[in-house]
């Protein structure tokens, strides 16, 4: 694609990054094809390439974000499926990421807009906050008829408490900071264990797992002090500052475990969280104080499943015959490129492992996206459900938080973190999700 970047633009070194993203871009419209906005509404400008035409546009003409851009920018779910089929590999992630910055810093949003996602800012990424939020969140549902009616607010807030569990899970015994030993004679690693924000106070049996999995395996994990908010909810948002303060303050917490004990990875066991933390090093290219330590941590950053696969996972000690649909979050397998090992390390575990049709289609969750844009998150939920129900599965296996919260909420099947499953397979207990579901047959311990 040609551009006509200034000089004095292209000295900022954003602009560079987009303009050249730009120009590997050769319009040939093979994104549109597994771009789910533009699979659900058909308009081109809903599309990838669509998308890039507009983003081009606004920062080629150094322009404030307008209501047309912001509309279709927004509407994007970040999924990055259409970085999976463009054959020329365009960086779409970076050039809607400095397009949601621009947004953020050009564009006057409605008041309610504004104060909405202000909200959102400040709530989900600190843990104490949401966990307060998922209280009122629970008075409120018996009120949630009357929010969905408030003119222009109503649907998202009505969403809110749609996606807010009915039950929070009590305080778990591995949710904090501190050391956790490996339970074999010879160590084989260290870890750190992100503990991140919204998933420790919906599922922190999903780390809790992953400990028991690892321990198992010979390692010891860590889970430091300091450590917070990866930075990828407010990242996703565009408030840049905000992400990456959440950012920094994780970086030099792990950094201080690079540079004391040492650690042979950063492990995640949500991808949304792993795909912004292995994109650190681009995120902090320009800051002299942070570039070094954010490339270091982004090198060493690992899905739970990519470093369980690298130790060799143990045999199973349990026998079922359990089928299970692995629903792979776009974060997983076109974020990071993570496609096989789930899946091989489920097999090996004993299960049964079907395919998603569809399964390169996002379920809608997208970090904030089924609160900002809950009719399409909605529509892209029903599809992915009956994708799944029609495998006919006994249960959902995912590794993303936000993707077991959003398809949890529109099926009955029970829905676990793929580390859950293999933590149960290799001597953990069942997950708490799978309690009185009947398997076609009885579980049968080999012991
Ligand atoms: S990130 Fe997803 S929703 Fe956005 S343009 Fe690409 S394929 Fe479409
Ligand atoms: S597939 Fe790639 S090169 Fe083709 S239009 Fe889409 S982004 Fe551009």
């Amino acid at each position: 694609m040609q551009t006509n970047f200034s000089l004095a633009q292209l000295a900022d070194p954003a602009m560079a990054a987009s303009e050249k993203i730009l120009r590997t871009c050769v319009h040939c419209g093979f994104c549109t094809a597994t771009c789910p906005t533009y699979l659900l509404l058909g308009d081109e400008l809903d599309s990838p390439r669509g998308r890039i035409y507009l983003i081009k546009d606004m920062l080629e003409g150094g322009k404030p974000a307008s209501r047309e851009v912001v509309k279709h920018v927004d509407r994007c779910l970040s999924c990055l499926s259409c970085m999976t089929t463009c054959p020329s590999g365009v960086h779409y992630m970076h050039l809607v990421d400095h397009a949601r910055t621009h947004i953020e810093e050009t564009y006057a949003r409605p008041a309610d807009d504004r104060v909405l996602r202000a909200l959102l800012a400040f709530v989900l990424p600190y843990p104490a906050r949401f966990r307060l939020a998922l209280v009122g969140a629970k008075l409120g549902r018996p009120l949630r008829g009357l929010v969905a009616r408030l003119p222009r607010v109503g649907n998202r807030l009505a969403a809110m408490l749609d996606l807010a569990p009915a039950a929070l899970p009590g305080r778990n015994p591995t949710n904090r900071p501190g050391l956790f030993p490996p339970g074999t004679e010879v160590r084989r690693g260290r870890v750190a264990l992100l503990r991140g924000c919204a998933q420790s106070v919906l599922r922190p049996d999903f780390n809790e797992a992953a400990i028991r999995l690892l321990n198992r395996h010979g390692v010891e994990v860590v889970q430091p002090k300091g450590e917070g908010c990866c930075g990828a909810l407010t990242h996703h948002m565009g408030k840049e500052a905000s992400a990456h303060a959440h950012a920094r303050r994780t970086i030099d917490a792990w950094i201080a475990e690079m540079d004391g004990p040492g650690l042979d990875a950063i492990v995640v066991t949500a991808s949304g969280c792993g795909t912004t933390i292995k994109d650190y090093g681009f995120m902090f290219r320009e800051d002299p104080a942070y570039a070094d330590k954010a490339a270091r941590v982004s090198a060493i950053a690992r899905d739970v499943t990519e470093y369980v696969a690298s130790l060799g996972l143990d045999a199973p000690v349990v026998e079922s015959d359990l089928v299970v649909a692995y629903h792979s979050a776009c974060s997983m397998q076109h974020g990071q490129g993570i496609r096989t090992e789930p899946k091989t390390l489920l097999k090996r575990a004993g299960f049964t492992v079907k395919d998603v049709p569809e399964g390169h289609i996002c379920c809608g969750s997208a970090g904030t996206y089924n609160i900002l844009q809950p009719e399409i998150a909605e529509r892209l939920r029903a599809r992915k459900v009956a994708n799944i129900e029609r495998m006919r599965p006994d249960l959902i296996a995912t590794g993303n938080i936000g993707c077991a919260t959003q398809i949890g909420k529109g099926t009955n099947l029970p829905i676990v973190h793929t580390v859950e499953l293999l933590d149960w397979a290799t001597g953990g207990p069942m997950p708490a999700a799978l309690a009185g579901v009947s398997p076609r047959d009885a579980l049968l311990a080999a012991e």
